[in-house]
């Protein structure tokens, strides 16, 4: 033994987050890294940008844990104190991440060659290589996160390459018989507009694209993610990896030769800035677990018992010819749900001591098309690294985890700001779940603002939460520039989701006149029973209606034209008598994110500063406060330009003792999701929180506050 708990092959963004959060929990992890640079897919080698199940089109659905901090760290980095998107500073930011560990020993431009096994199914140590020589490392649990998962198939773990035939799973996405095919794999570039025109003259080696060799991809040269120059699909992206980045490179020569000199691009100007050396890889081993995933699964939204992580991404599968197939080069099915991952799908069937992280887990290749993407990856490599601690602290192995403390696992995700579907903190040790909580003032249900007035061309929806037993009125903003009747039918509806349109509770008509713009208030004049509401308004020619793009927890914005319903953004909305569900109670209902059921969060009323108190029953001895705040998790990851303006950015912390408020801590220049603050033991009767300023919107927001002593 080199006495680490775990390690942990391969550093993107799985194996960080499952490196980071073994860690903080106490682990003493070896993180074995093959490159020079940390972030496998996402870093500056390949720059593949984060993507995940809030980029599948479900509401609120962003990662959080790890991966939000990630990303968050990233795009906002106080070390750069500008946004590093797509440069190689990103790759200091995970760095740096990993060093801030110190329970994490950093093996970069290391190889993990080869499996030491104790016997047949348990490895006992890897032998590794890197300038220094070959040695080993050893450790009683190994994660596998290196996307090819060298140490597990090394191991003789069970693995699969190829693709299912649709019988096997009754998977209608899979071919008809199983092949041997697999995602592409691709090269990236990056251009730069210069102010004058560069001639380019492609290597005599360079593939030659003419328009019609290119359906379906569009190619300007302003495009930054050339993700469909993409080959190797009938190959072994393993074996043939050389091969396929000596193609790739053809095709990217040849793709640029065409933009620059085919056609009229207007591409005079730009040159190419970055080209990668790297090739990215979609898939090569999926190794088997306990439990294989599904199309199903994923379309079912199966909730597994043991479920540890959640996606959404759409499944994404692409021709095994890539940028050689004349039709589209990629097919998404989107799914109507986020879904489940269950732990067993991260634990090999037949290697006690492996878990399996990232693109390689146990999951059927149309499956894969969704678990693939690296925000997705990151949340499972959370649930691995935490899975590993439990390990180490009743030293048994991740299939016991799951029999025995899968409960546990969920618990710790869930403290360490992971999503669980339909999971709630339960954890018996949060002092606050026993606190009686309240706020200086609690925002009522209204939208006011928004950006632009769209046309109501066809009937729009809207979903909300009712709190009081009555509503008097509906308002809505229009515009309009003919005389027009506006009808608006409110609807009782189970969900924010629910789109059943039978139950009508009220119908109300209102006229707009020629060049009118404004609030309308249609009347409704009915007892109701509290909970959601959908209210229906008919399309009508010359008329707009005011829409913010910026979508708001407890009201949903319902496209009655999709399958799927639901969509970004809200109409601005005004209720009579007021609806109320941004209570400081939301702190502690043990869900830190909006669901279909409620938003789950405390909204004040504009204006600072804005307090919330935590009162115990009795006085208790505390030492850690984890807050979360909100970075609007319906925004994906690639459009966060600048610090979610919803996020609180200056706080400080108080506590209480004999009727006195004592100040603990104060916080400047927040822009992160979860703040953890550690301080000596106090002993107090609450605590207090009071918000200073936010990121830009006017008023505070809390998702959870989370008391210990540990
Ligand atoms: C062109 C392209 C576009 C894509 N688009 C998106 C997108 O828009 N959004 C998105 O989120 N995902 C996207 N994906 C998918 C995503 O990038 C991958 O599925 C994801 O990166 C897999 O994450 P991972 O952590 O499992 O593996 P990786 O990101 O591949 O990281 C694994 C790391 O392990 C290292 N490693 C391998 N072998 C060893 C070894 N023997 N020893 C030590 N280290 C080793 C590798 O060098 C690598 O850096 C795309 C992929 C490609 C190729």
């Amino acid at each position: 033994m080199n006495g680490y708990d775990v390690i942990v092959i391969g550093g993107g963004i799985a194996g960080i987050s499952a490196s980071i959060s073994a860690a903080r929990l106490g682990c003493k992890v070896a993180l074995v890294h093959n490159r020079p640079v940390l972030g496998g897919n996402f870093s500056s080698e390949i720059k593949v940008h984060i993507t995940g199940a809030s980029g599948g089109g479900h509401m609120f659905a962003r990662e959080s844990g790890i991966v939000d901090e990630i990303v968050t760290e990233a795009r906002f980095s106080s070390i750069f104190g500008r946004s590093v998107w797509l440069e190689t500073a990103q790759d200091i930011v995970l760095l740096d991440m990993v060093k801030q560990e110190p329970g994490i020993e950093l093996f970069l431009d290391t190889e993990a060659k080869e499996a030491i096994m104790e016997d047949s199914s348990r490895i006992r140590a890897i032998r590794v290589e890197s300038e220094k020589g070959s040695f080993t490392l050893s450790a009683p649990i190994f994660i596998d996160c290196s996307g090819d998962g060298v140490i597990a198939y090394s191991a003789g773990a069970e693995y699969r390459m190829g693709r299912e035939g649709k019988e096997e799973f009754g998977e209608s996405l899979a071919p008809d018989k199983p092949d041997g095919y697999v995602l592409g794999s691709s090269l990236m570039f990056t251009t730069k507009e210069l102010d004058h025109p560069v001639k380019f003259s492609p290597p005599g080696w360079a593939y030659r694209f003419e328009d019609k060799d290119l359906p379906y991809r569009s190619h300007s040269p302003r495009e930054l993610n050339y993700w469909w120059i993409e080959y190797g699909g009938m190959l072994d992206t393993i074996k043939d990896n050389d091969r396929i980045k000596e193609e790739l490179t053809k095709i990217l020569f040849g793709v640029w030769d065409h933009i620059k000199n085919r056609g009229n691009h207007r591409a005079e100007n730009f040159i190419l800035d970055w080209i990668g050396q790297m090739v990215g890889k979609r898939e090569s081993r999926r190794f088997i677990g306990d439990y294989i995933l599904t199309q199903k699964d994923l379309e079912d939204g199966t909730l597994f018992p043991d479920r540890v992580a959640y996606g959404g991404w759409s499944i994404d599968l692409h021709p095994p010819a890539g940028i050689f197939d004349p039709g589209h080069p990629c097919e998404q099915y989107k799914l109507p749900d986020p879904y489940s991952i269950p732990f067993r799908s991260l634990y090999s069937e037949n290697i006690e001591n492996l878990m399996f992280a990232g693109r390689n887990i146990s999951a059927s290749h149309v499956a894969l098309g969704s678990t693939r993407v690296q925000g997705t990856c990151g949340v499972m490599g959370q649930a691995a690294g935490t899975a590993a601690y439990l390990c180490k602290k009743y030293d048994l192995m991740p299939r016991d985890i799951y029999k025995n403390h899968i409960k546990e696992l969920q618990q710790l995700l869930l403290r360490e700001d992971c999503y669980i579907i339909g999971i709630k903190n339960e954890d018996p040790e949060d002092i606050a779940r026993i606190s009686k909580v309240s706020a200086s003032s609690s925002r009522k249900l209204e939208i006011e603002n928004f950006t632009t007035l769209i046309p109501l061309n066809s009937p729009i929806g809207e979903s909300f939460m009712v709190t009081d037993s009555r509503i008097d009125d509906i308002s809505l903003y229009f515009s309009s520039t003919r005389e027009r009747e506006i009808v608006l039918s409110l609807y009782k509806v189970n969900s924010l989701k629910d789109i059943n349109l039978d139950d009508l509770i009220a119908t109300s008509r209102e006229k707009l006149k020629a060049n009118f713009e404004g609030w309308i208030d249609f009347p409704v004049d009915r007892d109701v029973n509290p909970g959601y509401y959908l209210i229906k308004v008919d399309g009508s020619p010359d008329v707009y209606i005011g829409y913010n793009p910026r979508s708001f927890p407890g009201i949903q914005r319902i496209d009655l034209s999709s399958k799927f319903n639901t969509a970004r953004g809200v109409y601005p909305l005004r209720l009579n008598p007021p609806s109320k569900p941004y209570g400081p109670e939301n702190i502690i209902n043990g869900i830190s994110r909006p669901t279909c059921s409620a938003p789950n969060l405390w909204i004040s009323e504009e204006g600072f500063p804005q307090s919330v108190d935590l009162d115990f029953p009795e006085p208790q001895r505390i030492n850690t406060i984890y807050i979360t705040f909100d970075t609007n998790l319906d925004t994906p990851e690639p459009f966060r330009n600048v610090p979610e303006p919803e996020c609180v950015r200056d706080y400080a912390v108080y506590y209480k003792i004999n009727g006195e408020r004592i100040k603990l801590l104060e916080e400047r220049g927040n822009y992160h999701r979860r703040r953890v603050h550690r301080f000596n033991e106090i002993e107090c009767e609450g605590i207090s929180i009071e918000v200073l300023s936010t990121n830009g919107d006017l008023c505070a927001r809390i998702y959870e506050i989370r008391i210990y002593r540990f």
